[in-house]
């Protein structure tokens, strides 16, 4: 009977485990509905709010994709083959999507995709499907030749969705232009060397724009993964009320 019950326990402790495992979707409430927010790797997640389905840098290989919504906007960051992968993007069906991208992702997606692209420069917005998308900088410090990335080139993005502001890095440091945020319900933070920033960067911008919720993404370096638990504490240590989510970007399921 007792060897039952401890069966029994197991194979419950199992099932939560592997379902955690795999169930790596968040839900926030917004004004008026929720939004879904499902990372996907690395630097690619998706959102979802009122049925309408948002990738952002789809990267990794169309098998990430293969059972989910297929997309209204692709949002792509940068050139770089994490965030442009023109095959897990031939991968997807992007029959109905609109391209949110920087001028310089514009110039290397094939001509098929012109029809569906709006090009945004930093600083510029554009409302699209109910929500307001702006390009912010992201860009490499110091500002000099040879940057792996340049000021200009690449958009990381504030979404205005249903009353909520949400924040996606893309490969920045930890630029003025980001501390100057405000008002920023979810953000999106790279930490990875030596392409972005480190930890420390991160928790310091973090402190001082203090988005209510952030995901630390984009993390695996050169060197390996940054260590996400390290940024958690240095940011909590300062900021309890900061929602540092930790999630496993890299274990595919
Ligand atoms: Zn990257």
């Amino acid at each position: 009977m007792k060897s039952k019950f401890l069966l029994i326990v197991i194979t419950v402790l199992f099932f939560n485990l592997t379902s955690a495992q795999s169930n790596k979707v968040d839900i926030l409430k917004t004004n008026n509905g929720s939004l879904k927010i499902q990372p996907i790797t690395h630097g690619s997640l998706i959102l979802t709010y009122n049925n309408k389905t948002i990738y952002v840098d789809p990267y990794g290989g169309g098998e990430l994709y293969k059972n989910l919504e297929s997309p209204d906007l692709v949002l792509i960051t940068d050139i770089h083959g994490d965030h442009l992968d023109q095959k897990t993007l031939d991968s997807i069906d992007t029959s109905k999507a609109i391209f949110i991208v920087p001028k310089a992702v514009a110039d290397k997606l094939p001509v098929q995709y012109n029809s569906k692209i709006t090009v945004l420069d930093n600083g510029q917005g554009v409302h699209r499907l109910d929500l307001f998308i702006k390009a912010i900088p992201m860009y490499n410090l110091p500002e000099e030749r040879g940057s792996k990335h340049p000021k200009g080139r690449g958009n990381g993005y504030i979404l205005t969705i249903d009353g909520k502001q949400i924040y996606i890095s893309g490969d920045t440091e930890d630029i003025a232009e980001m501390r100057a945020l405000q008002n920023i319900d979810i953000a999106f933070i790279c930490m990875n060397l030596p392409y972005t920033m480190d930890i420390n960067q991160a928790a310091s911008a973090v402190l001082e724009f203090q988005p209510k919720v952030v995901y630390p993404y984009h993390y695996r370096g050169s060197e390996g993964f940054s260590d996400i638990h390290q940024f958690k504490n240095l940011v909590n240590a300062k900021n309890p009320f900061i929602d540092v989510r930790l999630r496993d970007w890299y274990t595919t399921n």
